[in-house]
């Protein structure tokens, strides 16, 4: 009987490192259509590194820019904010200030008062939002042309800083996508991140549909509309993706990468990080669903 199948299958699936939530989740698989990928963290390994730190406005003492750089990423969790308190620490800055008013602005970045000072973190929205965006159009250009992010640092609501950040694809991520294609199903990257950053991976991945500079709840609606073309899977491993994998179909986690909050959310969780694995899930969930039929 279905059962009986259908458990055989979820057993075969956590051989292959495949958490499933429930016997109806393979069979969701077998029958996808769709696949919404997250780029930081699920494509790509979200370890950012920063490759630049620039000057740009009234203070030219970069230690300085970092010192309030440090104080401020470090009470937050983004990858982007580990690689630039990492950075700060290897040019001798750590974070001594005082800092009060955290808090996290999304899909742009951070903000918080260092030593009784305004400082603001974060990317090409917050620089428009906050008037800076005439800064230094050259260093945007190069920089974004190499794939990396572009992030501005203001203090006082003045630019100060400029800096430059990148993540590495997943290895295994181009096969991945293959993969699925050669399944016939659709691919689509989300993500929180630059369009220069997004086209860049795109370049390597292959023909996929990409969607960029997406705050969580346009991930939901991205995946709102996928869904009306066919059964869609959402891939995700942020706090920022749980509400996209909740709309999705079939939501699946980047379990060893993943929040807390995304395996909570999610129907299925890959225990290896391997998107690779999911093709095979697919090819699984069509397999036992023939032997129902
Ligand atoms: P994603 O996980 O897809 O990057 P987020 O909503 O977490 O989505 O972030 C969106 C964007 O906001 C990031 O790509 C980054 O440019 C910026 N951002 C978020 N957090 C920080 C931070 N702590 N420091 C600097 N920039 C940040
Ligand atoms: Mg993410």
């Amino acid at each position: 009987s279905t059962p009986v199948v259908t458990t055989c299958g979820i057993a075969q699936a956590a051989k292959l490192g495949l958490l499933i939530k429930g016997g109806s989740f393979l069979e969701v698989l077998g029958r996808l259509k769709v696949v919404a990928l997250d780029k930081t963290g699920t494509l790509s390994e979200g370890n950012f590194r920063v490759s630049d730190v620039l000057a740009v406005g009234g203070i030219s003492n970069v230690q300085h820019i970092l010192h309030w750089v440090a104080c401020v990423e470090n009470k937050a969790s983004h990858p982007m904010a580990v690689a630039l308190v990492g950075y700060a620490h290897l040019h001798g800055v750590e974070p001594t200030g005082e800092v009060t008013e955290f808090e996290i602005i999304v899909g742009e970045g951070v903000s918080a008062i260092v030593d009784g000072h305004t400082v603001h973190i974060g990317n090409a929205r917050m620089a428009n939002r906050l008037g800076w965006e005439e800064v230094d159009k050259e260093i945007v250009d190069s920089w974004s042309s190499q794939g990396a992010t572009v992030g501005w640092i203001g203090v006082d609501n003045i630019a100060v800083g400029m800096y430059s950040v990148a993540d590495q694809l997943r290895p295994e991520a181009v096969e991945a996508v293959k993969d699925l294609k050669r399944l016939g199903i659709r691919v689509a990257m989300l993500t929180g991140d630059s369009e220069s950053s997004a086209a860049f991976a795109h370049k390597k991945i292959g023909e996929v549909d990409i969607h960029a500079q997406l705050l969580p709840e346009d991930k939901v609606r991205i995946v709102q509309q996928l869904k009306r073309t066919g059964v869609t899977a959402m891939v995700g491993d942020g706090i920022n993706d749980a509400p996209a994998l909740a709309a999705a179909d079939v939501g699946i986690a980047m379990g060893v990468a993943g929040t807390a909050i995304a395996m909570e959310t999610a129907d299925v969780a890959l225990m290896t990080n391997d998107l690779r694995k999911l093709a095979i899930a697919v090819e699984l969930g069509q397999s036992c669903r023939w032997k129902i039929g």
